[in-house]
């Protein structure tokens, strides 16, 4: 794999934690017709960093998935689980840059902390000067200080974050030994020498964390894309938790037209009889980016309604 930066590099990282459901789909199929379109790669990464939360058998069920909805993906599939070393290298060279350290606290300690804008406890700053006495280290954060990031995001336009007010010093190696998924995903985007990355507006306040962490890990920044999340009636985003139903991969062409429509495009009402290959042909010859809905969420026409 080259890491020359003047060729486009997408990628799809879905959380194997159940089946490809509508909201995921929506990041796949954004993120494919992106780098289709401009010629790119596109590749296939399983975020299963967070074992107890995965399972190999929903990760089988994702592949299949896309396979029957005629994803084609450059190389191997990367396994998040397989590259603790590689993470373990990035802690060790963070630690160097004296910004990390251990934190002896625990969640319930923890409970009273302020609330970040996506719903995590910014952590206070008790052992950042040092660990107290009589506690040992549980987990490994960063330092985030007094940073800024701004960034353009393609769809969603410019984002300012005051990193301590909005997620504070975050977690690198969780107390249960795994890595956290912040620095997974820069560690896992670098290696990669992804350029673009398109995926759900769920995770736009987590692109100045990682941008903090490519920063100090001295990696480049990939040019960032937020499409907008398919949320229920209720406005939760389909997930495992709001019991989002499993992409019908029955009917295909269905299941596609749904998503096109989602993503602002106007497929031909009788596009979903038509072959997968005949719909990824006709999508990247009339993919409009500019036509995808502006704002983090949006209901649409959703093909798979969350129970
Ligand atoms: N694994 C994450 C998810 O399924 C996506 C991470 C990413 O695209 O950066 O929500």
């Amino acid at each position: 794999m080259t890491s020359a930066r003047s060729i486009y590099r997408g990628r799809f990282a879905p959380s194997p934690t159940g089946p490809l459901h509508f909201g995921s789909l929506v990041a796949a199929a954004g993120s494919f017709l992106e780098a289709r379109v401009r010629g790119g790669e596109w590749l296939l990464r399983m975020e299963d960093v967070d074992q107890p939360r995965c399972s190999m058998a929903a990760a089988g069920e994702i592949v299949r998935a896309l396979e029957a909805l005629g994803f084609t993906w450059d190389g191997e599939v990367v396994w998040q689980s397989r590259r603790t070393e590689a993470y373990a290298a990035a802690l060790e060279q963070l630690k160097a840059t004296g910004r990390v350290f251990p934190c002896g606290c625990t969640r319930r300690e923890l409970a009273d902390s302020a609330i970040a804008p996506d719903g995590a406890a910014i952590y206070p700053g008790t052992c950042r000067q040092g660990l107290p006495q009589g506690r040992a280290p549980r987990a490994w954060r960063i330092a985030v200080g007094d940073a800024r990031v701004s960034f353009d995001d393609a769809i969603q336009g410019r984002t300012v974050s005051d990193l301590a007010s909005e997620a504070g010093d975050f977690i690198l190696l969780r107390a249960d030994g795994l890595f956290a998924y912040q620095l997974a995903v820069v560690v896992d985007d670098a290696e990669a020498g992804i350029t673009h990355v398109v995926r759900g507006a769920d995770l736009l306040a987590s692109t100045s964390r990682q941008i903090f962490l490519q920063q100090c890990l001295g990696v480049p920044t990939p040019e960032y894309a937020h499409l907008p999340v398919a949320v229920n009636a209720a406005g939760e985003k389909l997930s495992k938790q709001t019991l989002a139903a499993a992409v019908d991969c029955s009917r295909p062409g269905a299941a596609l037209c749904g998503v096109l429509e989602f993503l602002g495009q106007q497929p031909p009402r009788t596009l979903a009889d038509a072959s997968v290959t005949a719909i990824w042909t006709w999508a990247v010859e009339n993919w409009q980016s500019r036509r995808v809905p502006r704002g983090p969420a949006q209901t649409g026409r959703l093909q798979n309604p969350s129970g």
